[in-house]
């Protein structure tokens, strides 16, 4: 990347928009970093502590709030995500673009913030498409997928605050357009 400081990159979206295969493979490009949320939410198989979050105590995370160590928080499916200040900042001015994988309420605090941020809105084709995705994925138990459905609609009414809303209607063209987007360079 010619430019000198890195970008602040937000993407939210809907429970198994296809927002997570997104930005895991927007982070296979060297230039984007990826910031490590803190949650308090226990680890799901094969999460990794420290790759995919810090996970925390509430205690150990209360004590970050207080420093205000995070560039915002927030309460999600009642469990406690924090993004941390100190490592956006790091890939900033080290030149890299960092993604925050963050909810509507994350975006909100940022833009009020009036920090600089390029933020995408990953949007499922409809709420029947979402569903069938999510009970094929599995990992959440049938009440915890009844809550997740019950507060997307709310999520997508958000869209419009983004800078970008992209339609995950065939994953690889979205992902191919937002790579577009962001101006990526072809990995070596
Ligand atoms: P999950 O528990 O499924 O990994 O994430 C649940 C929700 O928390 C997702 O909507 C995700 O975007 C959001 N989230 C993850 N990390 C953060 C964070 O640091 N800040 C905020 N505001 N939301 C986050």
């Amino acid at each position: 990347m010619s430019n000198d400081r890195g970008r602040l990159i937000v993407i939210s979206g809907p429970t198994a928009s296809g927002k997570t295969t997104l930005w895991r493979r927007l982070v296979t490009y060297p230039t984007v970093d990826f910031s490590v949320s803190a949650t308090t939410r226990s680890p799901r198989k094969n999460e990794v502590d420290g790759k995919d979050y810090h996970f925390l105590s509430q205690d150990a995370f209360d004590a970050l709030v207080a420093k205000a160590a995070f560039l915002e928080y927030a309460t999600v499916h009642g469990r406690s995500y924090g993004t941390l200040r100190s490592d956006v900042h790091k890939s900033i001015e080290a030149g890299q673009d960092i993604l925050l994988e963050i909810d509507v309420q994350g975006q909100k605090q940022l833009k009020e913030s009036g920090i600089p941020m390029l933020s995408l809105f990953v949007m499922p084709p409809s709420l029947d498409v979402l569903r069938d995705r999510l009970r094929r994925r599995g990992t959440e138990s049938e009440e915890e997928m009844n809550g997740r459905l019950a507060i997307v609609e709310e999520e997508m009414k958000w869209a419009q605050e983004y800078d970008h809303v992209v339609v995950n209607d065939d994953l690889e063209e979205m992902i191919q357009g937002v790579i577009a987007l962001l101006g990526l360079e072809v990995k070596a």
